[in-house]
């Protein structure tokens, strides 16, 4: 018989963030134009989560996204994706860091017009000097379901199909994390519905992390989870949300009237 005790079971670590803020302020100008756009935000986006930022305009969604991006610097605190701290990255490196780590889905699709869907999809690998995984991009090409459109240009395709390969685009170089920009902002909400069933598969299914600034609380429902953003503040959080309890925490916040709520 063994003497050795039974080992404790030991607690599985929580995953590393996949991003993170730590007092994060961000301010703009100075004298009597300064604005603090982020007043010492805190918040972490879990590694395969869906994540939802909410808030009323002006609170600051877009400019916690662009200094978790590294698209703007910030005032002071600190932002980091994965393992990397952004502030005093050198330019080289951030434009490194941003277009191995980080995919960009934005309002308003921010296609290439000339390129077909499978270069526009493949653009960052070919400005990386990656070549594709083809097993990947068949992946995600399926996902988006754009397999009988990959010869056409932007201008023959809907918007809902656009956004399809602005999904893809963001996922080819499969990134430590994705931020979507009010991805539904210019679709019908069939359309939209697709693109957030996508975002959300790509989180589900293939293990991706999303960040996505929205004012729809339907579209926040798709999340895991909602982060709620006042005065440049985190000032609530919700899990597991429902169109319903999105909008009725952001009544209780008054922040605001949703665009949309059905
Ligand atoms: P949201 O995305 O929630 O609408 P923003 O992050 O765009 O909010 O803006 C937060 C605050 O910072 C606002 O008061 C806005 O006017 C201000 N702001 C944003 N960008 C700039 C900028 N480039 N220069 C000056 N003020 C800015």
């Amino acid at each position: 018989m063994s003497t050795q005790a039974a080992a404790a079971p030991v607690p599985a670590p929580a995953p590393p963030a996949a991003a993170r803020a730590t007092g994060l302020s961000k301010v703009y100008g100075e004298g009597e134009t300064r604005v603090v756009a982020l007043d010492s935000v805190s918040v972490e986006f879990g590694r395969g989560r869906f994540t939802a930022i909410m808030g009323p305009s002006g609170s600051g969604k877009s400019t916690l996204m662009h200094c978790m991006a590294g698209l703007d610097s910030v005032s002071a605190g600190s932002a980091r994706i994965g393992d990397t701290e952004l502030s005093g990255l050198s330019d080289r490196r951030l434009t490194r860091l941003r277009r191995d780590s980080v995919g960009f889905v934005f309002q308003a699709f921010n296609l290439l017009p000339t390129l077909t869907a499978l270069e526009n999809i493949t653009l960052p690998l070919a400005i990386a000097g990656r070549r594709p995984d083809r097993e990947w991009l068949d992946t995600v090409v399926t996902t988006v379901g754009l397999s009988g459109r990959l010869g056409h240009r932007p201008a023959q395709l809907s918007g809902g199909q656009q956004q399809r390969v602005a999904v893809a685009r963001a996922l080819v170089t499969r990134p430590e994390i994705v931020f979507a920009d009010e991805p539904t902002g210019n679709l019908d909400s069939r359309s939209g519905a697709e693109v957030l069933g996508f975002l959300r598969y790509s989180v589900r299914e293939l293990g991706q992390t999303v960040v996505m600034v929205t004012h729809d609380p339907v579209a926040a429902a798709y999340a895991d989870r909602v982060v709620f953003l006042t005065d440049g503040r985190v000032t609530d959080e919700l899990h597991a949300p429902t169109a319903d309890t999105v909008l009725h925490r952001m009544r209780l916040l008054g922040t605001g009237s949703p665009v949309t709520a059905g």
